[in-house]
């Protein structure tokens, strides 16, 4: 089987991401796996809502759809959240499944600061999703954000839209719809008392409202 798993704060969860995780899934996989983090390692943690609130959010978000689940794999590791080790837990679990690690064109920029983030592009392959304001359609220019070592036998396939890490790993991008959405939106929304229907599912509204989430202290 073919396994997304899909990182992320998901505080909360929204249709950018379950959008850009059914684009993909139709185009490369059988299931996408989200990973709610425990302690976001590179985000300010007073920003978050509880760890189990956000699994519990992205478990209503996908309630139906069998192809989609949610990992509380780093939930139960505790402390911050590396992707590192996730994908190297995923690996022992998943032994005889292809797996791959998906992101949205931000945290694609971002991933050389990732702790291990040579370890991991040597490990799993990744799709990236497309992000409004990050386009990705030159992807000779994309190699600039892979870490050094990784650089300079980086190699871009046109035709497959992916950079080829080395024999074994790739990277691939994907044109998704680009929705702008994002969680950080959706929490000032609700602190302004501005509507956010149809930006993530009614039912996630409706627990974030019952758990009284992001209202203004
Ligand atoms: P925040 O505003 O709090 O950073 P976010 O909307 O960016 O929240 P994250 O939990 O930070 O959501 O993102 C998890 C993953 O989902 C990242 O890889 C990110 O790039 C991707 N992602 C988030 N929003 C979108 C979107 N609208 N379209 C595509 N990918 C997205
Ligand atoms: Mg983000």
């Amino acid at each position: 089987m073919k396994i997304g798993i899909f990182g992320g704060t998901f505080n909360p969860i929204h249709y950018g991401h379950l959008r850009a995780a059914e684009e993909i899934a139709e185009k490369f996989l059988d299931r996408v796996i989200f990973v709610p983090t425990n302690i976001t390692s590179n985000k300010n943690i007073d920003a978050e809502a509880h760890p189990q609130k956000r699994l519990e959010m992205a478990e209503i978000a996908i309630k139906g759809e069998p192809k989609f689940k949610v990992s509380d794999i780093e939930i139960q590791r505790g402390g911050f959240s590396y992707s590192y080790d996730t994908i190297i837990e995923f690996k022992k679990k998943y032994k005889n499944d292809d797996l791959y690690f998906i992101t949205g064109a931000d945290a694609f920029l971002g991933l050389k600061n990732w702790k291990n983030a040579e370890a991991i592009l040597k490990t799993i392959d990744f799709i990236v999703a497309g992000r409004p304001k990050y386009g990705f359609k030159n992807l000779v220019k994309l190699i600039d954000f892979l870490p050094d070592k990784l650089k300079r036998d980086a190699e871009v396939d046109l035709k497959e839209r992916k950079i080829v890490i080395d024999e074994k790993r790739a990277v691939y991008f994907l044109d998704t719809t680009k929705l702008d959405i994002s969680s950080t939106a959706i929490r000032n929304n609700f602190k302004n008392n501005i509507s956010n229907l149809f930006l993530l599912p009614n039912d996630v509204i409706n627990y974030i409202i019952k758990n009284k989430l992001y209202e203004s202290k």
